[in-house]
């Protein structure tokens, strides 16, 4: 079973999202008919190489008339301007033209950094997504923003650039590790906060068969790519409602850079942003219960405690995110489940609440 949409129809840019256990075949359909007989540039996670190099090199190479396997470390050190440098110096070794297509193997980090060469590339050659984690097929293949870290921050440095294709294969999620997954479900459980909440019982009812592929993880990759791809169709160039999509990341963001990147994942901080914003919800009125989210807090051990005391940092944090606008901080919030709202938020108290109810409410693995 596959499921397939077009997203951007009718805009300046479309594109294709697929997933399934298997793609290969509409893989090299796809090829065929978008770029005749090219060549392909792929660049992939050494993990991944390690992992699937056997089969992604049989495989594209049936698809192309000829493949140059790149690799990038694996790692958010990755995404750097250094290693867009050596990743684009390699690609120009290869002679690249306007239309030779480059295909990004890989999680997030490898998605943006080899995106990001894409977009730069010659002023821009087609991309090709074929992300291999959760959060990569749920959330960061789509939506066409590309980019690396700069010392000043994460994703200073980067630039919009539609995929032509998403290509997203559930296989490569066998050898995905378990804090891999819960990572990537954060992002799944954020679609069911702001738009489709009947999702939480089916998410509760995926996880409790296992972090392996299967139809019904298939079926909520699927639901959650096209609630992405709604968003993002509806504010390509994020002017409004693709923050809609930021719903527990602004705590998350702060959380994470008080624990100092590396030690709380994103996952981890945007799960416990989310029962805060929920709370800051519930504080201002709306029927949303931060409850609903209490089924997966076993999922998400993290060293929360030791943050636990540190709400006025964190608000700080806040304050500095890169989103903030006239020194306000804009929170997405909920009216009621599936319908956000960013809400500009000058009452600290309400923020410092929400923040001490979720670390009361979540587990913390001992410091
Ligand atoms: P990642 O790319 O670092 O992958 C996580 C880990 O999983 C890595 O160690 C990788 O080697 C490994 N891995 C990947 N596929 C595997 C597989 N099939 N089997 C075994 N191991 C595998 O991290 P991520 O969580 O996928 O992505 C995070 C990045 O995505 C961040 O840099 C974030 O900024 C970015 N992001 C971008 C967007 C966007 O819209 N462009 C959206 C969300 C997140």
């Amino acid at each position: 079973m596959s499921h397939t949409f077009e997203l951007g129809a009718e805009r300046r840019w479309s594109s294709r999202y697929s997933v399934g256990e298997r793609l290969w075949d509409s893989f090299r359909t796809f090829g065929r008919d978008r770029y005749g007989d090219a060549r392909l540039m792929v660049v992939v996670d050494e993990k991944v190489m390690r992992l699937h190099g056997e089969t992604l090199e049989a495989e594209c190479g049936e698809s192309f008339r000829e493949c140059v396997f790149l690799q990038v470390p694996e790692g958010e050190s990755s995404k750097s301007v250094s290693q867009w440098k050596r990743l684009t110096d390699a690609l120009m070794e290869n002679s690249p033209e306007r239309g030779t297509p480059l295909l990004a193997v890989g999680g997030g980090v490898t998605g943006d950094l080899a995106g990001f060469a894409a977009a730069t590339l010659l002023r821009g050659v087609p991309l090709l997504h074929m992300p291999t984690t959760l959060l990569a097929m749920v959330d960061s293949s789509i939506g066409g923003k590309t980019g690396v870290n700069h010392p000043a921050g994460k994703n200073l440095v980067g630039a919009f650039h539609q995929p032509d294709a998403v290509f997203a294969q559930t296989f490569f999620l066998e050898t995905l590790e378990r804090r891999e997954w819960i990572n990537g479900l954060a992002e799944v459980l954020k679609y069911a906060a702001i738009r489709e909440p009947q999702l939480f019982g089916e998410i509760e009812e995926a996880a409790g068969q296992g972090f392996v592929p299967s139809p019904r993880w298939e079926d909520l990759i699927h639901r959650s790519a096209r609630i992405k791809a709604e968003i993002v169709e509806e504010d390509a160039l994020e002017k409004g409602r693709r923050a809609w999509l930021n719903f527990g990341h602004t705590f998350g963001h702060a959380l994470e850079k008080i624990a100092g990147y590396g030690n709380i994942s994103h996952g981890e901080a945007v799960f416990l942003g989310m029962i805060a914003a929920c709370r800051a919800s519930e504080l201002r009125g709306a029927p949303v219960d931060a409850g609903r989210l209490e089924p997966f807090i076993p999922l998400y051990r993290a060293p929360y405690g030791r943050y636990a005391d540190r709400v006025p940092e964190l608000i700080e944090a806040m304050k500095r995110d890169k989103k903030v606008k006239d020194h306000t901080i804009r929170l997405v919030l909920l009216d009621r489940w599936g319908e956000p709202r960013l809400v500009p938020c000058e009452d600290e108290e309400l923020i410092g609440e929400a923040w001490r109810y979720a670390f009361r409410n979540i587990n913390s693995t001992p410091a």
